[in-house]
């Protein structure tokens, strides 16, 4: 997992450890992972929202899936959780919306039922 400077674009490998601090940039920039873009997820086809503020989600959502299709993913796992439901209904608002999902539906027991999403995005872009 790396965290990248808006600034200087300067890379920093993170431990999970540090994970969820900010981290002063050689530059003087304070990189924080919630406040900006700066933190590089890895694009595996799971994507866990609980690291990630609501307000990012909308951005982050289809950002993370065009990624996906760029690496020939085309199954994701969104978690969500299951909480009040709010968060998945902005997911699936998020995913209603995108020309490249071919469909959505909730993930089966085993992937975290009600928690998590089963996204399929459409193989036209290959
Ligand atoms: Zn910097």
């Amino acid at each position: 997992m790396a965290i990248i400077c808006p600034n200087c674009q300067r890379q920093y490998d993170v431990t999970l450890f540090e994970f969820g601090h900010s981290l002063v940039c050689d530059c003087g920039t304070v990189v924080n992972p919630f406040e900006t873009s700066a933190l590089e997820i890895p694009i595996d086809g799971v994507l866990d929202l609980h690291t990630f503020r609501p307000s990012e989600v909308k951005d982050l959502v289809p950002e993370y899936l065009r990624a996906c299709i760029q690496n020939k993913i085309f199954r994701i796992r969104i978690i969500h959780g299951k909480g009040t439901g709010a968060l998945r209904r902005t997911v699936h608002s998020i995913l209603k919306k995108m020309a490249e999902v071919d469909s959505f539906e909730p993930a089966g027991e085993e992937e975290g039922g009600w928690g998590a999403t089963i996204v399929r995005l459409k193989r036209s872009g290959e």
